[in-house]
């Protein structure tokens, strides 16, 4: 089959690899039929997120059901899904205790439970490198799904795919930021990054009762796409100081919320400088700065922005002085996608109206560019595996 495959930093192409099996009895082969590139990706293609060997890539993806392993009971040949990122076995502690991205079967299927960067292993995602399980991604014409009595969700027939497919990473990502931080109404909510899940977590935002939501990118295609999109303030940080300007916007107190949706896309021209390599000196996570300035003293910040511990100098300092309250880390989908789909179905938000380009998957290394450098004003690539 046909599949985006990450190669080394640098390297994603179109390439013909064996097509997937069932290796355990909860196992579904999904047939793709719409798959997108995240921001996350970008981490890989940079090397800040470590990948030894060949890979398929993609987190973000949908389709329709080929082959079901003997012990799938939820899930029939023909059912149309969209999946969410994290791989949940759905019975351990975390999984049960919703967690899912942290589960702790998932990362050991392949691997077992020693090694990695981090001190505990925990937690898959399709497609994430052998750090977050070694498991193939939906960037391809076919995907293995394991344990896919928990995860997949049966799409309604008269939906799109566009308009559920960001159910399975961004739109669910938007949507934790926002919630860890409880909104009670009226909150003023500061979002850093307005990509595809800044763009979401505004969407978020105004429906968990925010009275003023903004946007902050230096990206002035992405601003004017957030305020078309979503009826945000923009501030762009090449044009203004943001947190002088969320001072004055808040009676000088701040944002009663901040959310990173940025990460390490902030450190890109320090990845670039540095070849790409893990080895980089620790980043200054300009973002986490800015954000912990602009929060009010008691308010929160949620970072959904992905870092590496490369990045792991902390400002401590502020956070203990502003009693600054931090949510952060992969977003916990399943605890959010039932509620989520009603809300499309009921037509209280709609999401791919942030789709940018509609590309087929043989154009997959071209996409990953115009995607990572920001070109032809690019906010959201969708692949077709079968264009
Ligand atoms: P993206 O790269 O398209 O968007 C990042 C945006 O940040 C860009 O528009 C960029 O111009 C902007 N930016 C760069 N520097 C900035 C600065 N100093 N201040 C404000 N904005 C700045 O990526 P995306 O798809 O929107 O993803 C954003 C982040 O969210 C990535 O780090 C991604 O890995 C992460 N993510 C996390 C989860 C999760 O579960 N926590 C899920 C999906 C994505
Ligand atoms: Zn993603
Ligand atoms: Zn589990």
């Amino acid at each position: 089959m046909k599949a985006a495959v990450f190669h080394k930093p640098g390297d994603i192409t179109c390439t013909t690899v064996p097509d997937p099996t069932i290796e355990n009895a909860g196992d579904v082969i999904l047939k793709v039929t719409a798959t997108a590139i995240c921001g996350s990706d970008l981490h890989i293609l940079d090397g800040g997120i470590p990948q030894a060997k060949d890979m398929v890539m993609g987190h973000e993806f949908m389709g329709i059901v080929e082959e079901v392993g003997p012990s799938v009971k939820n899930l029939k040949r023909g059912d149309r899904v969209v999946v969410p990122f994290p791989i949940a076995c759905g019975h351990c502690f975390f999984c049960t205790h919703g967690a899912s991205p942290h589960c702790e079967n998932s990362n050991h299927e392949h691997y077992g439970p020693e090694g990695g960067l981090v001190d505990q292993k925990g937690g898959a995602l399709f497609g994430y490198t052998d750090l977050y399980g070694g498991y193939s991604g939906g960037q391809a014409e076919y995907v293995r799904v394991p344990y896919a009595d928990v995860s997949p969700r049966i799409v309604p027939d008269n939906m799109t795919d566009e308009q559920v497919l960001f159910l399975s990473d961004i739109f669910p990502t938007g949507w934790s930021a926002i919630d860890w931080a409880q909104l009670k109404g009226g909150e003023v909510v500061a979002i850093f990054g307005s990509g595809p899940v800044g763009l979401m977590a505004q969407k978020a935002a105004w429906l968990n009762g925010a009275s003023r939501v903004i946007a902050i990118d230096p990206l002035n295609y992405r601003l004017a796409r957030a305020k078309q999109a979503n009826k945000v303030e923009t501030l762009n940080p090449h044009e203004v100081d943001v947190v002088e300007a969320i001072r004055e916007m808040t009676g000088g107190r701040g944002a009663d919320v901040c959310v990173d949706a940025v990460g390490f896309e902030a450190e890109r021209s320090f990845l670039d400088k540095v070849k790409a390599t893990i080895n980089f000196e620790k980043g200054t996570m300009k973002v986490i700065e800015t954000c912990f300035k602009a929060v009010r003293r008691g308010g929160t910040v949620s970072i959904v922005g992905v870092y590496g511990t490369p990045f792991d100098n902390f400002p401590v300092g502020q956070m203990f002085d502003k009693g600054i309250t931090i949510k952060q880390g992969q977003a916990q989908v399943l605890n959010y996608v039932d509620h989520l789909i009603d809300l499309i179905k009921q037509e209280k938000v709609v999401l791919d109206d942030i789709i940018s380009h509609r590309l087929p998957l043989s154009q997959v290394s071209h996409a990953y560019d115009i995607f990572k450098n920001k070109q032809e004003d690019c906010v959201k690539v969708v692949l077709n595996p079968w264009a």
